[in-house]
């Protein structure tokens, strides 16, 4: 993947070196999987980011540090 000026390190002649398939950001194993939100509102990573998010309000609203240490 090599868009908006980013280039992932895992991506080979458009195939992922971690998933050992075509790139396919956001799909589950890729680095960016609940780290981001794709517009398309197909992708794995939507729901696991939504999650993500959750977990961190909910420990801002504890008091917690939300990064979870
Ligand atoms: S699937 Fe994700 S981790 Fe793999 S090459 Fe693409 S952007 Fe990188």
């Amino acid at each position: 993947m090599s868009k908006g000026g980013w280039s992932c390190p895992h991506c080979i002649s458009d195939v992922c070196d971690i998933l050992k398939k075509a790139c396919d950001p956001g799909d589950k194993g890729c680095v960016l999987y609940g780290k981001a939100l794709f517009s398309s509102p197909e992708s794995p990573s939507n729901d696991a980011f939504e999650r993500r998010m959750e977990r961190k309000m909910k420990r801002l609203l504890e008091g917690k540090n939300p990064e979870g240490d």
